[in-house]
């Protein structure tokens, strides 16, 4: 924790800025003198704000309040259109891509699937288009827009624009630079579970919770850990890999290399395997082998079993090395949450665990498989509302 007697100036500057920002976004409408009021500081230091943030377009006047003796206080309003930012969720076989504004509403929304055979070059060229057709098409221009955030399956360096590595799409040593160039918008990156750990953390379950860890399920398994409100990463931009702990001495070789690793066992890959293994039918969808049908034959009941089987045995691990308040269940198989406790509750032991293990809740994501997206929408605007940097 930050005690407010080391902060700088500068530092108490910011925050104030980004107080009073959230304080009007939050409220909608309100007066300065109500500014003042809520955050404790003075009537100066709001005012000075304030008029920078109307220079700005963030804020403005929308007429007058009822006069306690004195002057009428001018009601300030927040421009939820003043800016807009694009959120891009880039995974092993599709992009989505959404346009949000400063309240988070969303205005519009993109997704395409690419094949195998296409460079990583060319899915970016993809999205630089996608991305200037969603702009014209809402009559947006460039300089409204904070910056095109990325969700990436992979070890990412944000400070350095690069993906370092990310062998579920076959990428490694990619640096964004080029891509910022082109596109003349200011690019941020983050791995996938991280940024949909932080937007959980921004507008999902965990909002105000401390300690979180955020498993992301799809075609790997990521996690995303919050330490102290904060995304850990550490120095080298490299922990949060519980994906490849070892679970296994089964020789099951990974992308990464290694053997027996968790996501071999426990990602939406090893799902379909399971199914395989247990009907001798293939699955196409995960909504095939979620549907009420398909959950009706007890084949799939114990290939979903043997799924969630595999699964706590990591999350189980997760928990004995962190002990986190929560662990949310995220990526392609948040959406199935309704699905896979109706699996649970026939067995007495899991579903103990499933609530609550020693202290931690484990339970689904709010944004279903919508996290990384929306967190990646949230980043650009991360300088705007949050003094103090989400990541470490
Ligand atoms: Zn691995």
């Amino acid at each position: 924790m930050i005690k407010l007697e080391t902060l700088s100036q500068d530092q108490i500057k910011e925050m104030n800025r980004s107080n009073i920002i959230n304080i009007i976004k939050q409220k909608g409408e309100i007066t300065k003198q109500d500014i003042a009021i809520a955050l404790k500081i003075s009537i100066p230091t709001v005012t000075t704000n304030i008029n920078q943030l109307m220079e700005e377009g963030l804020v403005e006047a929308a007429g007058v309040g009822d006069s306690t003796g004195g002057r009428k206080p001018i009601i300030l309003k927040f421009v939820e259109n003043a800016r807009y930012s694009i959120g891009v969720d880039i995974s092993p076989d599709r992009v989505r891509i959404i346009l949000i504004n400063l309240n988070n509403s969303i205005i519009d929304e993109a997704s395409f699937v690419y094949e195998d055979a296409f460079s990583f070059r060319e899915i970016l060229q993809a999205v630089k288009v996608a991305i200037e057709n969603m702009l014209e098409g809402n009559n947006i221009a460039k300089e409204k827009v904070s910056g095109v955030g990325i969700s990436l399956p992979g070890l990412v360096d944000e400070d350095r624009l690069m993906l370092e590595n990310a062998p579920n799409i076959g990428v490694r040593d990619f640096d964004f630079r080029e891509f910022q160039d082109s596109l003349e918008l200011k690019v941020f990156i983050e791995n996938e579970a991280n940024i949909a750990a932080y937007a959980e953390k921004e507008i999902g379950r965990t909002v105000n919770m401390r300690n979180v860890v955020y498993v992301s399920i799809t075609e790997g398994v990521g996690t995303g850990i919050i330490i102290d409100q904060h995304i850990y990463k550490s120095s080298n931009k490299k922990a949060g890999e519980f994906g490849h702990m070892r679970i296994s001495d089964a020789a099951l070789q990974c992308n990464c290399g290694r053997t027996g690793c968790w996501e071999l066992y426990a990602s939406k890959k090893a799902l379909f395997r399971y199914y395989r293994e247990y009907t001798g039918k293939r699955a196409a969808s995960l909504d095939e082998i979620f549907s009420a049908d398909s959950l009706s034959q007890p084949k799939v009941q114990e290939a979903v079993e043997k799924y969630i089987d595999c699964l706590f045995i990591g999350i189980e691990n997760i928990i004995l090395a962190l002990n986190p308040e929560f662990v949310i269940i995220g990526g392609e198989l948040g959406k199935y949450e309704k699905e896979m406790m109706a699996q649970l509750n026939g067995r007495n032991n899991m579903k103990c665990s499933f609530f609550e293990y020693e202290g931690t809740k484990v339970v689904f994501s709010a944004l279903k498989d919508k996290g990384s997206l929306i967190g990646a929408a949230l980043l650009p605007f991360e300088e705007l509302f949050n003094y103090e940097k989400s990541i470490i």
